[in-house]
């Protein structure tokens, strides 16, 4: 068998990701081959013994030497899937985790047809874009401090071909926009400063601060949002959150506080509560 055909490359690819610690080494191993030789799992499994070109051989060593260094494989391939479609992730945004797929399980659940709906700190645009495709009949507005994530997300919105019911504004939080909205969702960001060091080497090293780190008790977004948000409901509205693991008790005080009636909570598939979506304080 020659050296350097897929079987062998796979299997020496998988030992030293196993040994670097990667959690999925046959997977993270076979995703990368997949990619650098730009071939299908079908591709694989018929053609053990093909070989790859010197080209391709650079592509995967240098994919393997990134990931035996903890860098996600959505960020060494600029993309992950989230609930079915694929977003497209650079260094300026967060990778989209399955955790948040329950917030969006939550939205679905509520959301008018044809809701007008508004995503704070929307970073790829996984959210705001994923439930606009979902129902065709809705619009919406998405915010981000970064003018680089917006550009990602501003990509994602025309790949996904949502682009003409999303608009994109550069602002922190609130204050580029006027007007109201049926529905109010973000996955803002949410760790204790202090805890960002103690992070996997994956989250600390490769998602952008910005979006990680959410003051000395990793709830001064939420303040923030349940300050503002009442002004930017229509009447019936409500928002939806996802917060960190631990965090439900205090996030719900911060709303109820401000006069929001707490509606439901949900969980993710870990068990954690990862949503507390609340109703409009009616005046
Ligand atoms: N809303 C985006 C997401 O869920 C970004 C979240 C963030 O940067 N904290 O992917």
């Amino acid at each position: 068998m020659p050296p350097d055909n897929l079987a062998s490359l796979l299997a020496a690819a998988t030992a030293r990701l196993k040994a670097a610690g990667c959690d999925m080494p046959v997977l993270d191993a076979r995703l990368l081959l997949q990619a650098a030789a730009a071939i299908s799992r079908e591709d694989l499994i018929m053609g053990p013994d093909l070989a790859l070109t010197a080209d391709q051989l650079q592509h995967f060593e240098n994919f393997i030497t990134r990931r035996e260094r903890h860098e996600p494989v959505s960020r060494i391939l600029g993309e992950r899937e989230f609930y079915g479609r694929v977003f497209r992730v650079t260094p300026d945004t967060l990778d989209p985790r399955p955790d948040t797929e329950t917030l969006i399980e939550a939205a679905l659940a509520v959301m008018p047809q044809a809701a007008r709906l508004l995503d704070l700190g929307t970073g790829t645009g996984a959210i705001a874009i994923t439930l606009l495709a979902e129902r065709p009949a809705a619009r919406g507005v998405a915010t981000d401090l970064s003018p680089a994530a917006l550009a990602v997300a501003r990509e994602n919105a025309a790949r996904l071909g949502v682009a003409h019911r999303l608009t994109l504004l550069e602002g922190s939080w609130f204050a580029p926009l006027s007007g109201t909205f049926d529905i109010i969702l973000s996955n803002p960001p949410y760790i204790p400063d202090g805890e960002i060091a103690g992070l996997s080497p994956g989250v600390r090293n490769f998602d952008p601060a910005l979006a990680l780190s959410g003051g000395t008790d990793g709830l001064d977004p939420y303040r923030i949002i349940a300050c503002s948000a009442a002004a930017h409901l229509a009447p019936g509205g409500r928002i939806l959150v996802e917060i960190g693991a631990g965090q439900a008790d205090e996030i719900a005080a911060i709303f109820t506080a401000e006069g929001f009636r707490a509606a439901s909570r949900h969980r993710d598939l870990g068990g954690h509560e990862r949503c507390l979506a609340f109703n409009r304080p009616e005046k």
